[in-house]
């Protein structure tokens, strides 16, 4: 117990002499990040400060904002998902207690006027009558004015639920899309995937999966630092959006490797478009803005292959990262349409294949 003490003591001492060295402030998020990180009770997190340590890679308030974001905090759609369950959930108690005072109130109305019914069968002259009205009309007031503050909070209540339905579609939007490049993220190309898989066994439509993957990217974070690379990845997504249709899904499958969802496309024309791709990356030259200095041809290896009805997603998959492999030994820079594999693993002689570099 003690000695417990004495690390937990130890790893706070350290959390803020490191917050003091790298000049941040000593916000939760920060100390969260560099207490998880001396105390060693987040092993991801602490690699992570280790192969940003090892870029040189600065440690400012918004690279630790975005560690804390990876590795400790909840996204940024899970808080304002989490924050709009919560405001339904308050929404929908209000609305519940209102209209309960409502129909309290109606009753007590109903109960007002049975009472006034009966007394005005044994009113024997004008004043009682003149006294009958009144307290009805007193009551009916009282009624009123709950009904017309209902509807005031009703019209509120809209208008809190049109934000709500605003916030949740932002939600959505965002656990679906890759917050570096913009495009779908493989959450989201997953259920593409699926979905389109499904239509083509239902509609008996063709769907093409095509597999990007930047050529020697390693190189280029090495030589250029990973910011150029981050910058890179940028382009090359915008390159592909702008190269495809709308009803074409582009998304970022992994660190340096995107994917294309093509409906209504075979494998000459997932094969078409990939080498329009390659070329259109290709031809783009890249400069770093700062210094103008050019980064040389960066390009892409491309993979194709058609959905076959009946297989798994995963055969499909295998069958467009077959062909990426094979572009790559070929010697990248090239695109391969794959119809056919004859292993599982690798193609030998896949028949069925274009090439083109
Ligand atoms: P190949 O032509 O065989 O694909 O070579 P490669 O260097 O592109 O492939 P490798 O798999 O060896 O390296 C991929 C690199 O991509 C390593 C990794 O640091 C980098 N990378 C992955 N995700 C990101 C990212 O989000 N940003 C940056 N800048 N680099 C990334
Ligand atoms: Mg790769
Ligand atoms: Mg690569």
């Amino acid at each position: 117990m003690v000695r417990q003490g004495q690390q937990v003591r130890d790893a706070a001492r350290r959390t803020l002499d490191t917050i003091e060295e790298l000049g941040l402030l000593p916000t939760p998020e920060t100390f969260s990040v560099w207490y998880a990180y001396h105390s060693d009770s987040n092993p991801a997190l602490v690699r992570a400060v280790e192969l940003l340590r090892e870029r040189g890679e600065a440690l400012d308030a918004a690279r630790c904002q975005e560690l804390f974001d990876q590795f400790l905090g909840t996204a940024a759609h899970e808080r304002r998902l989490q924050s709009a369950g919560q405001r339904l959930g308050e929404l929908a108690q209000l609305l519940t207690e209102r209209i309960d005072g409502l129909s309290a109130g109606a009753e007590r109305y109903g109960a007002s006027l049975g009472a006034a019914n009966r007394a005005a069968a044994t009113i024997s002259d004008r004043s009682q009558i003149m006294q009958l009205v009144g307290s009805i009309l007193a009551e009916t007031a009282v009624m009123q004015n709950q009904a017309q503050q209902l509807t005031q909070h009703l019209a509120e209540s809209t208008s809190h639920i049109q934000d709500l339905r605003r916030d949740l579609h932002e939600a959505w939007r965002e656990a679906r899309t890759d917050a570096l490049t913009g495009l779908a993220n493989r959450r989201h190309l997953d259920a593409a995937l699926r979905a389109a898989a499904a239509q083509a066994i239902e509609h008996n439509v063709t769907v093409s999966l095509v597999l990007v993957d930047i050529d020697n990217f390693k190189l280029l974070n090495d030589r250029y630092g990973h910011q150029v690379g981050d910058a890179a990845l940028r382009q090359i997504a915008a390159t592909l959006r702008s190269g495809t249709r709308p009803t074409d899904l582009v998304g970022r499958y992994g660190g340096e490797e995107f994917a294309l969802v093509l409906p209504g496309t075979n494998l000459r024309g997932g094969f078409g478009l990939a080498d329009r791709l390659r070329h259109a990356v290709a031809s783009t030259r890249l400069q770093i803005r700062q210094s103008g200095e050019g980064l040389g041809k960066v390009t892409i290896s491309l993979g194709v292959a058609t959905y076959h009805p009946g297989e798994t997603v995963g055969d499909w998959v295998q069958r467009a990262d077959a062909a990426l492999y094979e572009a790559k030994r070929a010697g990248r820079n090239r695109v391969v349409a794959l119809d056919h594999v004859e292993t599982a693993r690798r193609p030998t002689e896949p028949r069925g294949v274009l090439t083109a570099a």
